[in-house]
């Protein structure tokens, strides 16, 4: 349907005004067109990377949390902290841990639950 009207629009992608011959043309030329298009398959893609990011970690946490025993790996996921502030509070006695080999560390489920119990 072609017509011979003029609307003056702003253009959803640059902001500029521009003259439509419709009243529902969103972009001022076949570039912001395109480039409107192109940025709402990026930010898509972005978003479903986003999810499956979030889906992995909440996974992750819900493994971790029928652990009978927790590495220091999983108390940063657990308790949203860095590991030196994991490693901190081992050191500082509150937490009691089995020192393996290796550097590797771990920690009773129970005993971290303690550590947040008010006595
Ligand atoms: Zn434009």
């Amino acid at each position: 349907m072609s017509s011979n009207i003029e609307i003056i629009r702003i253009c959803e992608y640059c902001h500029n005004e521009f003259i439509a011959k419709t009243t529902v043309t969103k972009y001022c030329t076949h570039k912001c067109n395109s480039r409107a298009y192109k940025e709402r398959i990026k930010s898509k893609k972005i978003n479903r990377s986003n999810e499956e990011t979030y889906n992995t970690k909440v996974q992750s946490i819900e493994l971790i949390k029928v652990k009978e025993f927790l590495t220091v790996k999983d108390i940063t996921l657990l308790i949203n902290c860095s590991r030196q502030t994991i490693y901190k509070i081992i050191n500082s006695g509150k937490l009691k841990s089995i020192d393996l080999k290796m550097k590797k560390i771990i920690v009773r489920r129970s005993y971290l639950d303690k550590l947040f119990k008010n006595e």
